[in-house]
């Protein structure tokens, strides 16, 4: 499987706080990574620096093409869809106000109709929820409001930002069910962070551990799920 997602000597900072340091990944096509470690590693950052929100160095190929001087609305243009923790709605629209939005910075003359009823075959529950203000959702609905709307771009990477955030177990069993079918049906290449390493492995087939802007491991997901330090910090048993 080739990279759809390639980073060499990513390195950002904010301020003269130097907190990505120098750290290389990728993402084979077609599939998931996680990036998994502790509060503070530097995971939120790397997102925000490859999808350009933030100053980075180092090179970022996506697709082939290489992105780490373009903006954030050219990185869009090209197939990257950022979902970020905390979701980002847009709280006082409808939830299918919130997916039209979704589409607007795609090709013209696409069928945004047949995308949202594809998007309520993913997320049944949205679709009874259609003309509720996004804000007043419930939490899990709104995280699955940010990936419907992601969705719409048609991505083929997925910048997922801890989609486990604040949310009971059994909404977040079933967003990751969904995601999984996402990544199956939809084709979507998937990139995500999660605190919740063992759900994160389940997904993913390959995962980096980032510790302090430094990635420290990387292997396939059930190497990594099998590794005694990983087992003891990460996943609990
Ligand atoms: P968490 O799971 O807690 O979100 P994380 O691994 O995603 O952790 P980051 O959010 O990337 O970590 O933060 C990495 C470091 O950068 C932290 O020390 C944090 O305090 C710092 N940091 C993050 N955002 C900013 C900012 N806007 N200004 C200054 N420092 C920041």
């Amino acid at each position: 499987m080739s990279a759809i997602l390639e980073v060499r000597g990513l390195e950002a900072s904010y301020g003269a706080l130097q907190v990505l340091r120098g750290i290389d990944f990728e993402v084979k096509k077609g599939g998931v990574t996680a990036l998994l470690g502790a509060n503070g590693a530097g995971k939120t950052t790397t997102l925000r620096a490859l999808c350009g929100m933030i100053r980075r160095k180092g090179e970022i190929t996506f697709d082939g093409a290489r992105i780490e001087r373009m903006n954030t609305e050219s990185i869009v243009r090209l197939g990257v869809a950022h979902i970020p923790e905390g979701r980002g709605t847009f709280t006082s629209l409808t939830t299918e106000e919130n997916l039209q939005l979704g589409a607007m910075t795609r090709p013209q003359g696409r069928d945004i109709q047949s995308d949202i009823d594809r998007a309520y075959e993913f997320f049944p529950v949205l679709k009874e929820r259609r003309n509720q203000q996004a804000g007043t959702l419930s939490g899990g609905e709104q995280q699955m409001l940010a990936i419907a709307r992601a969705l719409m771009l048609r991505p083929k990477l997925m910048l997922l930002d801890e989609p486990s955030f604040g949310l009971a177990p059994l909404i977040v069993r079933q967003i990751f069910d969904i995601l999984a079918d996402v990544q199956k049906e939809a084709g979507a290449s998937m990139l995500i962070v999660e605190q919740n390493a063992a759900l994160a492995l389940e997904l993913a087939d390959h995962a980096y551990l980032i510790e302090t802007g430094a990635i420290v491991m990387s292997g396939d997901a059930k190497s990594i799920r099998e590794d005694d330090s990983v087992r003891a910090s990460y996943l609990g048993y």
